[in-house]
C-alpha cells in the first residue's frame, strides 16, 4: 500500500528530452496522478558548462507536447523553491559544513593532473581506478600550504569502508554494493558547485520525495547517495530503477538508430498521445494483449509491480502503426490544421488561405489520411493534388507500360474532351465520365483507370481515382491531359 506519494522528473539542461527521459517522466507521471500524488519537476544545472537555458525550455516544452504537467517546480513555483539547482547553492552549504565539521567530509588540494596521474597509475596496475584518499588527513599546516600555493579545495565525502549498501529497488529488487568499491567522491567541486550525487539527495530530501523511478543508468550512483543520507540523518526515499531502452539490434538506444528527442518526433509528425501510448508500454505493461490506452486509462492502471526488469526495445515500427492509428481518430479539419505547417515549409501552399482553399485542403488531407504514418509524410503523399504538369516516374514501370498502350492517346484524347464540356464535377459524375469514355473507346479495367491515372499523376500508386480527379476539377485535369499529350505520349 502506497501512502503519500511525491516524486519528481529531474532533467539536466545539457541537450533536448530524449525518448528515455520522456519515458522516465511519464513514468513518474502516471506514477504520481495514479496515487493522487505530487509530481515536481527541477532542474539539474550544476554542470554550468553544458548546461543552458535553451536546452531546460526546450525540454519543459516537450514535457507540455507530451501533456505531461506539474504541481511544483520551475515554473509553477511551490513551497520548497527555487527549483533550479544553479538557485540553492545557498542550501547546499549549511550541510558542507556540517559535513566537514563532523569531519565526514574533508577538502582535497589534488589537481586535474594529480588525479589523473593516479587514474593511470591504477589502471596500468590492472585496478579499478579510484580517488586514493591522499587527501584524506592533511594537517591545518598542511592544508594551508596548499592554500598558499594557490589551490582551490574541492570537498570530498569520506567514505566509511567496509559497509554493504543495499539498495531495496521497487523494480530490480534487492541490489548490494561494497563501500570499499567506492572511492571518497567530490561533492562540491572547487568552483563552489555541489555534483550531482550531492545535490539530488539534498535536493529529494528537503523536497520530501517519497519515491525516485528514474533509469538505470543511474543505479550504479545510488550507493554513494546512501551514503550521503545517511550522513545527513535524512529519511531514505524507495528507489526504482528503470530498465534501459536499446535499439532494434540489443544495443543501448542511441543517434545511430534514427530520432532519439521528442522534438524529433514531433517534427516527423507524431502525435503527442501516440508517444504517450508508445512510451508507456517502454518497459511497463498492463494485464492482457491491448496495445491502445487513453491517458486516463493508462493513469487508472499503472503500476511500478508491472514495470519490467528487462530491457525495453524501442520497436519504430509499432510506433507507427500506433501513431497510424491516432491519425485516423482525428477530424480531417484537425489533421490538416496539424499538417499546415508541413505542407508549408515544402513549398505546397501559402500562409494565408482562403476557407476555399482551406475545405479543398482538408479535403485532399482527407484522402490521404488512412495510409499517413506521420505527418510528415504528408507532402509527398499530397504533391499530386498541386501543379498542372505531370512528372512521370521513370522507376515506375507499371506506370510506363500503361501509357505505352495502343489505346492510350485514344483515352486521353477522349478524356481531355468530356472535361472541356463541363466546369465543376462530383466524385459520382467523375465515376459516370469514365465509365463513357470507357464505352466509347472500347476499353476497360486497367487499359481505362491505370492510364488515366499514370496520365494525370505520372504515377501508378496514389489516392483513390476518383477522389483524386473530383478535388483536381476538369480545368486542372484538362491541363495535365494536354500536358501528358504533348510531352510524355508525343515521344
Ligand atoms: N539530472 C539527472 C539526469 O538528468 C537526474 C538523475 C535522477 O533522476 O536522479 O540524468
Amino acid at each position: 500500500m502506497v501512502e503519500r506519494v511525491k516524486v519528481r522528473f529531474a532533467p539536466s539542461p545539457t541537450g533536448p528530452l530524449h525518448i528515455g527521459g520522456a519515458r522516465s517522466a511519464l513514468f513518474n507521471w502516471l506514477f504520481a496522478r495514479h496515487h493522487g500524488g505530487t509530481m515536481v519537476v527541477r532542474i539539474e544545472d550544476t554542470d554550468l558548462d553544458r548546461s543552458t537555458r535553451e536546452y531546460e525550455e526546450l525540454i519543459l516544452d516537450s514535457l507540455r507536447w507530451l501533456g505531461i504537467d506539474w504541481d511544483e517546480g520551475v515554473g509553477v513555483g511551490g513551497p520548497n523553491g527555487p527549483y533550479r539547482q544553479q538557485e540553492r547553492l545557498t542550501l547546499y552549504q549549511p550541510f558542507t559544513e556540517r559535513l566537514l565539521a563532523t569531519g565526514q567530509a574533508y577538502e582535497c588540494f589534488c589537481t586535474e593532473e594529480e588525479l589523473e596521474a593516479e587514474r593511470q597509475n591504477l589502471i596500468a596496475q590492472g585496478k579499478t581506478p579510484r580517488y586514493l584518499g591522499r587527501c584524506r588527513n592533511l594537517s591545518l599546516q598542511e592544508k594551508e600550504a596548499m592554500r598558499a600555493q594557490g589551490r582551490k579545495p574541492a570537498i570530498r565525502f569520506r567514505v566509511p569502508q567496509g559497509k554493504l549498501l543495499v539498495v531495496d529497488d521497487l523494480v530490480r529488487g534487492r541490489v548490494e554494493f561494497e563501500s570499499d568499491d567506492i572511492g571518497d567522491f567530490i561533492i562540491v567541486k572547487s568552483d563552489g558547485f555541489p555534483t550531482y550525487n550531492y545535490a539530488v539527495v539534498i535536493d529529494d530530501a528537503l523536497m520530501e520525495i517519497t519515491h525516485i523511478l528514474r533509469g538505470e543508468e543511474h543505479l550504479s550512483n545510488t550507493p554513494r547517495q546512501l551514503l550521503i543520507y545517511e550522513a545527513l540523518g535524512f529519511k531514505v526515499p524507495q528507489f526504482a530503477h528503470i530498465s534501459l531502452i536499446l535499439g532494434e539490434d540489443r544495443s543501448k538506444m542511441s543517434k545511430r538508430h534514427g530520432a532519439t528527442s521528442v522534438v524529433q518526433y514531433r517534427e516527423h509528425g507524431y502525435l503527442p498521445h501516440a508517444l504517450v501510448n508508445f512510451l508507456a508500454l517502454l518497459g511497463w505493461s498492463p494485464e492482457g494483449e491491448e496495445e491502445i490506452y487513453t491517458k486516463e486509462e493508462l493513469i487508472r492502471l499503472f503500476s511500478l509491480e508491472r514495470v519490467s526488469k528487462s530491457p525495453a526495445v524501442f520497436n519504430l515500427e509499432k510506433l507507427k502503426w500506433m501513431n497510424a492509428h491516432y491519425i485516423k481518430k482525428v477530424s480531417a479539419a484537425e489533421l490538416t490544421k496539424l499538417c499546415l505547417p508541413q505542407l508549408q515549409r515544402a513549398g505546397l501552399i501559402g500562409t494565408e488561405l482562403t476557407g476555399e482553399q482551406m475545405s479543398w485542403l482538408e479535403q485532399v488531407v482527407a484522402a490521404v489520411q488512412e495510409k499517413l504514418e506521420y505527418l510528415a509524410q504528408v507532402p509527398d503523399f499530397v504533391k499530386v493534388f498541386f501543379g498542372e504538369t505531370v512528372e512521370l516516374d521513370e522507376k515506375d514501370t507499371a506506370a510506363q507500360q500503361a501509357l505505352a498502350l495502343e489505346t492510350s492517346p485514344a483515352v486521353l484524347q477522349a478524356f481531355l474532351t468530356k472535361t472541356r464540356e463541363v466546369s465543376a464535377w462530383d466524385v459520382p459524375q467523375v465515376r459516370q465520365i469514365l465509365k463513357e469514355i470507357g464505352k466509347e473507346v472500347g476499353v476497360k479495367g486497367k487499359a481505362l483507370y491505370m492510364t488515366v491515372r499514370v496520365a494525370v499523376s505520372g504515377q501508378s500508386h496514389g489516392p483513390d481515382l476518383n477522389s483524386l480527379l473530383a478535388l483536381l476539377g476538369p480545368a486542372v485535369v484538362a491541363k495535365r491531359l494536354s500536358y501528358t499529350l504533348e510531352n510524355i505520349l508525343a515521344h
